[in-house]
């Protein structure tokens, strides 16, 4: 008998959270890394932010909380919605956790039955498919390109459905395409989805601020659909929060009241402090952390611009997030400096052992002909990063 479960033994290591530590590795070592391999902002948590949890602390905010978030934070959470997104919903609808992770995992624990499929479209975020599969769950990838801007067409996602089908997952704007859905092709993927009323969607939009041109569509916004989208959210990358660790949804009372009986066993509720902090960040404006946004834009432009004048990067324009998710399927087959390049995993190892980048394998997201390339770095660390990669494979 194996000491460790099935269940973890089966489960992939996050493939951003493993590169980021092969890069630690190699800078204790003495190697000057630049990291573009993780998720998470390269900005403080705004001060006035900040002072709101130093306050709750003062005024003793010690105690167990809601298990599905302080009532405060929920009004927050409402106000939000309404205001952001024009989507009503109560006390009931809304569940806190510690991080949209917890979201997810909450998610897939409660709707997934052994052998229930879930719609993916590629590239999705590295933690979509193990959720699934930890929850006996099946991913149904549906693959994307450049080509359709890395987004699932109507006749694609009605080709994915069958019979087993239960969810359907994506994220808008996209980690790792930056590739925001309009509400016209939201409205298509919703066409289909009508003429299968028991698909459950969960619509993650943790990047909905990070958006440099369109405005942000959601998909429970259409009548039709919203008594069966979830809509998760969270502050993590907005309002530069990765540690708090608090998420969101916004969904039917069946579903949340679901969730909220699975945390009451696994974490009685996210921590305190953050999510007093959370109350003042969400009912605050959000033009409050555009000068992140506009700094993301601009890096972006950047990134676009440099990797231009590379042979082999192909790219999207990414509309949100910020990464950028080339294709580099050019070089598969090729030798540089020695190495052969298989495939995008060989490629990203290759830069970071040879350019000192790290980047992450697009084999993780569901898409193994592209890497993904952070731009949470200063314009000099991009600046440099790229140079470093167009060196190592000239
Ligand atoms: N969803 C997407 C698309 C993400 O990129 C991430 C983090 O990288 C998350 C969810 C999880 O966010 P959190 O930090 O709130 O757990």
């Amino acid at each position: 008998m194996n000491l460790l479960s099935d269940r973890i033994l089966n489960m992939s290591t996050s493939a951003t959270l493993a590169m980021a530590a092969k890069a630690r590795e190699l800078k204790v070592e003495g190697k000057d890394i630049i990291g573009l391999s993780l998720g998470e902002p390269d900005f403080n948590t705004p001060d006035y932010i900040k002072e709101a949890a130093i306050q709750a602390i003062n005024d003793n905010y010690s105690a167990y909380t809601p298990v599905d978030g302080y009532v405060e934070l929920k009004d927050a959470i409402i106000k939000k919605f309404k205001r952001d997104n024009g989507l009503s919903y109560n006390y009931s609808q809304i569940v806190v956790s510690t991080g949209a992770k917890q979201s997810l995992a909450n998610l897939a624990a409660v709707l997934l039955n052994d052998g229930d499929e879930v719609i993916l479209p590629c590239p999705y975020w590295v933690s979509y498919a193990d959720l699934v599969k930890l929850n006996d769950g099946i991913p149904v990838e549906v693959p994307t390109t450049i080509a359709t801007d890395f987004k699932m067409t109507p006749a694609q996602l009605e080709a994915a459905i069958t019979p087993k089908t239960k969810m359907l997952w994506y994220s808008s704007p996209c980690n790792p395409s930056g590739s925001v859905y309009s509400k016209e092709e939201l409205r298509a993927l919703a066409d289909v989805l009508v003429k299968h009323p028991n698909i459950i969607v969960v619509s993650d939009e943790i990047y909905e601020h990070i958006n440099f041109s369109s405005e942000h569509a959601s998909m429970a916004q259409f009548e039709d659909m919203y008594d069966r989208t979830v809509t998760v959210n969270g502050v993590s990358k907005a309002f530069a929060m990765t540690g708090w660790r608090i998420g969101y949804i916004g969904g039917p009372e069946k579903i949340a009241r679901a969730c909220n009986k699975m945390q009451g066993q696994i974490t009685s509720g996210a921590n305190c402090i953050a999510q007093r902090a959370v109350i003042t960040a969400l009912n605050e404006s959000p033009t409050r952390v555009q000068f992140m946004i506009d700094e993301f834009k601009i890096r972006r432009d950047l990134v676009l611009d440099l990797l231009q004048d590379i042979e082999g990067f192909k790219t999207n324009i990414p509309e949100g997030a910020f990464y950028v998710f080339p294709n580099i399927s050019y070089y598969f087959g090729k030798t540089l400096r020695g190495k052969t390049i298989q495939n995008a995993s060989d490629f990203s190892l290759y830069l970071l052992e040879e350019a000192l980048v790290a980047t992450v394998d697009g084999g993780a997201f569901g898409n193994p002909d592209c890497i993904r390339i952070s731009y949470a770095a200063s314009q000099k660390q991009i600046i440099e990063a790229i140079k470093r990669i167009k060196a190592a494979v000239s």
